[in-house]
């Protein structure tokens, strides 16, 4: 799960932040996140082990008093950089869901989206569109497949969701 380490204005974000985070939980998935307490991060973290899931964060040691790390998370890795960290969350996952947040969020999004274009994985990754958050962003995907710098049969590997139930729907279809 990729999220912001902030709320956000609207209250939205933390809303369904935690809804999906129950929603998981509640069908037998557990979460590997960055470990954080604050903001998305936190919310999704919480609902989840409110729900009785399971969650594993995984944190850089340098970044462990920035964010605060969870207390009671299943498990946590702490790892020596971001590098290791995205790497580890690679490993852990099946599949990824990004939810609203910042440039970290994108970074990671974009990341496991490329290499599941070039074919370093096969996992799922589904961007969950929340109140319309990544509108813009699919706005572009949509330039970049009509200029030809998205393969027409890459389009497939763009999944997106507005409603818990759709990440939901996306995962099982996969499996
Ligand atoms: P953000 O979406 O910017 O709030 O960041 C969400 C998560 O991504 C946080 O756990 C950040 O530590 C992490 N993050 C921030 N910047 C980067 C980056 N350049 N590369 C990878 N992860 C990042």
């Amino acid at each position: 799960m990729y999220c912001g380490s902030g709320l956000g204005i609207s209250t939205i974000f933390a809303e369904k932040a935690a809804e999906l985070g129950t929603v998981l939980a509640q069908n037998s998935h557990g979460v590997v996140y960055g470990g954080s307490k604050t903001g998305l991060m936190g919310k999704v973290a919480d609902a989840v082990l409110e729900a009785g899931g399971e969650v594993i964060g995984v944190m850089p040691t340098h970044l462990q008093k920035r964010e605060i790390a969870h207390a009671s998370l299943t498990e946590i890795h702490f790892v020596e950089s971001m590098h290791v960290r995205k790497a580890k969350m690679v490993e852990l996952a099946d599949a990824f869901i990004a939810l609203p947040g910042g440039g970290g969020t994108m970074d990671e999004y974009f990341e496991v989206f490329t290499w599941a274009q070039i074919g370093l994985h096969e996992k799922p990754v589904i961007l969950y569109n929340v109140n319309g958050f990544y509108d813009a962003l699919l706005q572009l995907f949509k330039k970049m497949l009509e200029e030809g710098f998205i393969r027409t049969e890459q389009k497939a590997l763009i999944r997106v969701a507005t409603t818990s139930e759709e990440v939901l729907h996306l995962l099982k279809e996969h499996k």
